[in-house]
């Protein structure tokens, strides 16, 4: 094999056997079908507890309806960056809806969730600010905090009287103070304590922002997120979600002030510099919308499932973390073995994904299931009996 100009990504080839050595090393799992409760992967049909897909909604029939009619009439792409030429009128059709859902006066979308925390942190805050963030907070945020260049002040997991500590000490510290939380966090499935950080925030004059990334869809009425779970509407500064998960097609969204989207039009990097959504994509989360309130029915499910599957697993014994919403961990602690008991379940037909460091901290990996809308009562029997029967030959389960 070719060792390339000179060799000089030679590291990357060690880095990379030492993962092999260590048993870290992940294979991509290739999907050959739609994304589903029920998927083949690998040339393997598996019961999927691996997907974001909340309600099922990837492969609703309107969402496909609404891409496949939008393509015929406006085509595959969009041609540019939203301030050149890009902006469509599917895209501001799709922002005015979720606003309205949102229950707040302005929304951005952007191609993803990444990219809305990411461009969002790094527009409005600079060196002179301050971030007041959770330490278990979306990698997405994180980068956004170090691309503003802003000073991060991080606080152990949910420990509101910790963030206000860190504001407090900085009263008199010039430059402005952002407290920023994710609403449910994606790998242990808890919810951020948003009552207690709200009133932080006021009490200290520093700017609130939530990522509801895996609570819109799931979490509040028709799935409105956390701000609507708590009660918080016009108390949160920024709130972001994402279209790629519960929405069940691509991309995140920023929901706040006029003022602030406007302002993001202006200075957000990945608004500026990237290309706008295919109308296909803005067309199925318009759609989206649309069956998130003329399917209520869906979400119910989904906490039904969810409180059957966690019933299940406890029932069998398994520690399921810090779990509270349809994301629920089932925590291995070493990393190889994690990986090695999500291999195993593949093989007998269940797919939960295996998460270890860098993803989490050291010592606390876990194979990660999240529960959908669409799970049948009798596939979840079946992942619970597998699960059980594995993690009993592994040694997991005592
Ligand atoms: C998945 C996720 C994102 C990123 O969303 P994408 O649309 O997949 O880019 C952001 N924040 C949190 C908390 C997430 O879980």
């Amino acid at each position: 094999m070719s060792e390339g100009a000179g060799g000089h990504l030679r590291f990357l080839g060690e880095q990379l056997a030492a993962w092999r050595g260590a048993g870290t090393f992940q294979r991509l799992r290739v999907l050959e079908s739609a994304s589903a409760a029920e998927s083949r992967f690998d040339g393997r049909d598996v019961i999927n507890l691996a997907s974001n897909n909340y309600l099922g909604l990837t492969t609703h029939p309107k969402l496909i309806e609404a891409a496949i009619d939008a393509t015929r009439r406006y085509g595959a792409g969009s041609g540019a960056v939203r301030t050149i030429s890009g902006t469509m009128r599917l895209h501001l059709e799709l922002e005015e809806r979720i606003a309205r859902f949102k229950n707040v006066p302005a929304c951005v979308v952007f191609q993803s969730g990444f990219a809305a925390n990411a461009g969002t942190v790094s527009a409005i805050l600079g060196p002179e600010d301050h971030i007041v963030s959770d330490a278990l907070n979306h990698a997405s945020i994180i980068d956004g905090c170090r691309l503003s260049r802003g000073k991060i002040h991080v606080f152990e997991h949910k420990d509101h009287a910790a963030a206000e500590r860190i504001l407090a000490g900085l009263a008199s510290a010039p430059g402005r103070k952002l407290l920023i939380t994710d609403g449910v966090f994606s790998m242990d499935g808890d919810i951020g304590p948003l009552p207690q950080l709200v009133a932080v925030a006021e009490k200290h004059g520093a700017i609130m922002m939530v990522d509801d990334a895996h609570s819109s869809g799931v979490l509040g009425r028709a799935g409105r997120g956390t701000v609507d779970h708590f009660g918080l509407d016009g108390r949160v500064d920024i709130q972001v979600g994402t279209l790629s998960k519960a929405i069940g097609v691509l991309g995140g969204y920023v929901c706040g002030s006029r003022d602030l989207i406007d302002f993001l039009y202006h200075r957000a990097r990945p608004f500026l510099f990237s290309t706008s959504h295919p109308p296909s994509v803005a067309a199925s989360c318009i759609a989206a919308f649309d069956v998130l309130e003329e399917e209520p029915e869906r979400i119910e499910n989904l906490w039904d499932n969810t409180r059957y599957f966690k019933h299940g697993l406890q029932s069998a014994g398994f520690d399921t973390g810090m779990s509270e919403t349809p994301i629920t961990p089932i925590m291995v602690g070493d990393a190889a073995r994690a990986h090695a008991f999500s291999r195993e379940l593949f093989e007998e037909g269940v797919f939960a994904t295996g998460i270890g460091f860098p993803t989490v901290p050291e010592g606390k990996a876990r194979i990660r299931t999240i529960m959908t809308a669409t799970h049948t009562k009798l596939q979840l029997d079946r992942a619970v009996e597998t699960l059980t029967r594995v993690a009993r030959r592994m040694g997991i389960l005592g």
